[in-house]
């Protein structure tokens, strides 16, 4: 198992104590579960205010009309698998096969 380096000062000299990681240099203690949930994690907000994460499944709630092409993503298509991403059109899916980037305030968390 390779010991992570202090969040705090980054030294390499870090051991495990029970639950916790213990670094001897700057005396800092940390859980393995506090390094997990202080990864940046992107979400979303759907129509109704809920928060989107990646992998949900979604519901749009109304017809829109892809930039660029003819298709039109029908109100009620549900999809599966969402992935959240930076910028105006935050939602990275797939609708029948096509790769599509969408606003999630369209969407409904199914
Ligand atoms: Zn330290």
């Amino acid at each position: 198992m390779t010991m992570p380096n202090c969040p705090k000062c980054n030294s390499e000299y870090t051991y495990v104590d029970g639950e916790m990681f213990v670094c001897p240099e700057c005396a800092n203690e940390w859980s393995a579960n506090d390094v997990d949930s202080a990864e940046d994690v992107l979400t979303a907000k759907d129509a109704h205010g809920n928060t989107l994460v990646d992998g949900d499944s979604v519901t749009v709630i109304k017809d829109l009309k892809v930039r660029g092409s003819s298709m039109v993503v029908k109100q009620g298509t549900m999809i599966k698998g969402i992935r959240i991403v930076e910028g105006d059109h935050n939602l990275d899916c797939k609708v029948n096969g096509t790769s599509l980037q969408l606003k999630s305030e369209f969407m409904k968390k199914a």
